[in-house]
């Protein structure tokens, strides 16, 4: 990856309409063998901006031919309550895909509650079990930011062998499933975190650099070697010229001067992480299915 001018805007709202259109098309090939999609979405409390999300993946999973329910339930419901919900959609044979919304409220246990969910309708790859898979490189379902992510990489880079990738942030949703989706598709990785002593170091040896740190424009130019490209996962809300504006982890206009090529925030990981909801959607019906024969695809990877 040289150096090249000018840098390459990485368009995720083009990449996930094409995402969408090849899972709308897979979609009606497995309604032909007569089995229909379905993706429940279970919301506990009125977190404005969890209803928010909610209503955009029961919007697009729609337009994409895939059944959706909608659970909305109270902030005060009971685990047991939650639980008891979760198992019955996992004995509902024409449910292909749960996802509960986090955060839940206080006084609900989040990791039993994804521990919960069937592996194999478990559409944001959180379950202990697809994640032990992606660690060991099977084909698992793998969560939607990070396979997102990959995609952006592999339409941008082509084969990404051999690049040294320094994934900025360690979290279990972002930073530890990029890494191990990175190794899978045979980079070098380097994860560095708030502990990390050299971080800028570090990233200027990367040709790939993943920011999901959670901290407004916190990587710059000067973090950069020449010619990197740059994925942005970070949604930071933050007030500037007396107006609420939402930047990346990455400051853009001065990472501009040395990346090869950058997604931009809004509009570049975000719309992603739901085109990949949908894609695992469909992964997990054909999982429940392996009579149609059809291969899994949540995630390409080269042989
Ligand atoms: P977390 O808060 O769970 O993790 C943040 C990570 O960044 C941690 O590993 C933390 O290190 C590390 N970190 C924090 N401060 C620093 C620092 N100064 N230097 C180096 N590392 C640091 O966040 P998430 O992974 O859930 O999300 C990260 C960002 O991505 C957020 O802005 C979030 O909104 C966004 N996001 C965007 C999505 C999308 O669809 N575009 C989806 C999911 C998240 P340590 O482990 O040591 O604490």
């Amino acid at each position: 990856m040289n150096a090249v001018l000018p840098p390459t805007l990485i368009d995720g709202k083009a990449a996930a309409a094409r995402v969408l259109a090849e899972v709308g098309s897979e979609v009606l090939t497995l309604k032909a063998s007569g089995i229909a999609p379905a993706l429940a979405v279970v919301l506990v409390g009125q977190d404005p901006a969890s209803q928010v999300y909610v209503r955009n993946k029961v919007l697009r999973a729609e337009e994409c031919g895939i059944r959706s329910l909608e659970h909305k339930l109270p902030a005060e419901t009971q685990e047991a309550d939650l639980l008891a919900l979760i198992h019955s959609l996992n004995a509902d044979d024409s449910v292909h895909g749960i996802l509960v919304q986090l955060p839940l409220p206080a006084h609900i246990d989040e990791t039993r509650v994804l521990q919960a969910i069937d592996p194999l309708k478990d559409v944001d790859g959180f379950h202990a079990e697809n994640v032990g898979g992606l660690s060991q490189g099977r084909e698992v379902l793998t969560p939607c930011t990070p396979a997102g992510c990959l995609r952006l990489l592999q339409d941008t880079c082509g084969d990404l062998s051999g690049q040294h990738a320094v994934v900025i942030g360690r979290s279990n949703i972002v930073g530890k499933p990029m890494a191990a989706l990175l190794l899978k598709a045979h980079c070098s990785v380097t994860v560095v975190h708030s502990r990390s002593t050299n971080l800028r170091e570090l990233c200027r040896q990367a040709d790939i650099v993943v920011a999901a740190v959670g901290r407004p424009r916190l990587v710059d130019a000067d973090w950069l070697k020449p010619g990197a490209v740059v994925i942005d996962v970070g949604i930071n809300r933050i007030e500037e010229d007396g107006r609420s504006k939402l930047v990346g982890d990455v400051d853009f206009d001065s990472a501009l001067t040395r990346a090869a090529a950058i997604t931009p925030v809004p509009g570049g990981v975000g719309p992603m992480t739901i085109a990949f909801l949908m894609k695992n959607t469909l992964a997990a019906a054909r999982l429940q299915h392996p009579a149609t024969g059809l291969p899994l695809s949540t995630v390409e990877n080269p042989a």
